[in-house]
């Protein structure tokens, strides 16, 4: 058997022979349905509501954050935590080269350049020997820590936990606190994911959860700005909701400000999803232990595990291959022609058309994890398949 035939065979045997079987599909139940209905019947299906304060709640226990705070999505959720962190115009942001363009997007959003830096072979996400380099060579100011490649103040650093997968976050978090650079996690896919027993997206100053229909709880659209900061969280309520000032009838806002505020339609589904959520990470570990077993006989392909210390939610299941980018995108054309819809890693950011022109550190990891990643069907309810 070739190994392109190798792989669809595997994959079969996990998930089963519907003609075709999607990456990522919500499961959305009678729970769901009953949830927006209440909401539609309440007319309340905008951006003030019961079911926004009760999955702001809901999220805020499940991740053990001091707050949580609903939006529009995770990119603008990712947005304005980076300003409430202090990152303004002119400044560079560590971001990892290998993520989603919203990790850059919202650094550029936020006024702000990203500085891509290399990811670590064994957790998928930013490297913080690689983040240490930039650190250890950036110059003191008064302004702040200047990047030696760029000549711009360090004012922040996104980690990403890639695929679900948790990167060395208190590693990194111990080192920039050395630097007196803040921390803004990225868990867009990360919710359900721990290290240690702590939830990914609350060992930064601030953290962001994106419940986007591909991820592992959806809200159709929605991100979530998680801090343990009292002071943080009122200002990201109050820039979220057009700085509008409480008054029972006068219109008065007290700076420029965003409509990013969940709506509570939206609010209504996550309310849904994460009473359905303990159920969803359950079926997730059960559909990577079969991935595992199945590719463990398969030469040249291997299982991506949660990095050891920690508990991955396995939001996307992804393998390694070797042979390059011709043998990855072999097993994507054998795979999808064969109705398994896999992806490979996003091509990395700073080869994206809008950065670029960007100085960035070497990034010979991130190369060779964008070469060799295939993720394959992960819905959890190919668990019961
Ligand atoms: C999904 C995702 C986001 C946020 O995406 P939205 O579609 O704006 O909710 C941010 N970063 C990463 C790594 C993501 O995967």
């Amino acid at each position: 058997m070739s190994a392109t035939e190798d792989f669809v065979r595997t994959i079969r045997d996990v998930v089963g022979d519907e003609p075709f079987v999607g990456l990522h599909v919500p499961h959305i139940a009678d729970l769901e349905k009953q949830r927006v209905q209440e909401c539609l019947d309440s007319t309340f299906v905008s951006s003030v509501g019961a079911f926004v304060t009760e999955f702001e709640r809901g999220i805020a226990d499940f991740t053990g954050a001091g707050h949580a705070i609903a939006v529009s999505n995770g990119t603008s959720a990712l947005q304005v935590a980076l300003g409430l962190a202090g990152v303004g115009a002119g400044d560079d942001v560590i971001v990892p080269t290998l993520s989603f363009v919203a990790t850059a997007n919202a650094v550029a959003h936020a006024g702000a350049r990203p500085y891509f830096v290399d990811s670590d072979e064994s957790t998928l996400g930013l490297s913080v020997e690689a983040v240490k380099e930039v650190l250890r060579a950036a110059r003191v100011t008064p302004e702040g820590l200047v990047n030696a490649a760029t000549d711009r103040r360090i004012g922040a650093i996104v980690p990403m936990h890639t695929l679900g997968h948790p990167m060395c976050i208190a590693e990194l978090v111990a080192v920039a606190g050395e630097y007196g650079v803040p921390v803004v996690e990225d868990a867009a896919e990360s919710l359900g994911s721990t290290v240690g027993g702590r939830h990914t997206g609350t060992f930064g100053l601030l953290g962001i959860l994106s419940f986007n229909g591909n991820k592992i709880l959806t809200t159709g659209g929605g991100g979530m700005i998680l801090t343990d900061d009292d002071e943080l969280a009122r200002r990201a309520r109050h820039l979220t909701t057009t700085a509008k000032l409480p008054h029972r009838w006068e219109f008065e806002h007290d700076e420029i400000a965003y409509n990013y505020r969940m709506p509570n339609l939206n609010a209504a589904l996550g309310v849904a999803q994460l009473e359905r959520l303990p159920r969803f990470l359950a079926d997730k570990r059960r559909l990577a232990a079969r991935y595992q077993q199945a590719f463990a006989e398969t030469a040249d392909v291997e299982f991506l595990t949660e990095p050891v210390g920690t508990e991955s939610n396995y939001w996307l299941c992804g393998v390694r291959v070797s042979g390059g980018l011709s043998a990855r995108d072999g097993l994507l054309e054998a795979a999808n022609d064969a109705g398994l819809q896999c992806r490979p890693f996003w091509n990395l950011l700073h080869t994206q058309v809008p950065y670029r022109h960007l100085p960035h550190a070497a990034v010979p990891v991130a190369e060779a994890l964008h070469a060799s990643v295939v993720c394959i069907p992960s819905s959890p309810a190919l668990a019961a398949a």
